[in-house]
């Protein structure tokens, strides 16, 4: 692994983490809150900006826990929620004509850590020696050309921060899924995603 404090990295906004077809843009419950009140959309018009990406394979316990985002149970198996995509697989929000995001200051989280992945060390147990793990996407590797050599070291503390935000807000995404996921397995709700954006809208806890 590389030293954090030696990543390189620059964004040469190709788009390619918006456009390849491969890469699911997920997104969190407090993304979705973003989006709607950033924008203020309705129920509606929620439902057409957002999918559930459905597995098409079971998933094992282990493949399960390795997951970054929590999957949601759905009427159709397990899935991922994310940003629609057009069938050439850009982003809903990908304006091809300059190359920009349209929500570019609401973005989802995924967008905003990309091309960067993050993970607590903690060897002795103790909050103080928290120190936050940055390391590449195995995705980003594959087709991001702002890693590269002649890239410029990126500021630790700037993505170490945002870093530490992401592992909470994961970390708060979890427990609302696992909280759905119940509800479903209970009999308790439809697990289809008028009602998962419902229940998210209803949410007691809106704050990130
Ligand atoms: S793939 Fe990398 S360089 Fe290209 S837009 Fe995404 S983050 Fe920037
Ligand atoms: S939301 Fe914006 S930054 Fe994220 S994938 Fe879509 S176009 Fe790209």
């Amino acid at each position: 692994m590389i030293n954090p404090k030696e990543l390189r990295f620059i964004c040469t906004r190709c788009g390619n983490c918006c456009t390849d077809k491969d890469t699911l843009v997920n997104i969190s419950y407090l993304d979705i809150l973003r989006l709607q009140t950033g924008l203020k959309l309705e129920l509606q018009e929620l439902l057409d900006i957002i999918g559930f990406y459905v597995f098409d394979k079971k998933l094992t316990e282990n493949t399960l826990k390795k997951m970054v985002v929590s999957p949601i149970e759905t009427e159709r198996g397990l899935a991922f929620t994310g940003l629609l995509k057009n069938n050439l697989g850009e982003c809903f929000f990908y304006n091809k004509n300059n190359s920009k995001c349209l929500i570019y200051n609401i973005r989802p989280m995924f967008c905003r850590t990309f091309p960067f992945s993050f993970n607590i060390s903690n060897l002795r147990g103790n909050k103080a020696n928290e120190n936050i793990i940055i390391n590449y996407t195995e995705k980003a590797k594959n087709y991001c050309p702002g890693i590269n050599s002649d890239s410029p070291i990126i500021e630790y503390d700037y993505w170490s921060q945002i870093g530490s935000e992401t592992i909470k807000e994961l970390e708060k995404n979890f427990h609302f899924n696992e909280r759905w996921n119940s509800r479903v397995k209970n009999g308790k709700i439809v697990p289809n995603v008028k009602n998962y954006i419902k229940t998210i809208l209803n949410a007691d806890d809106k704050k990130d």
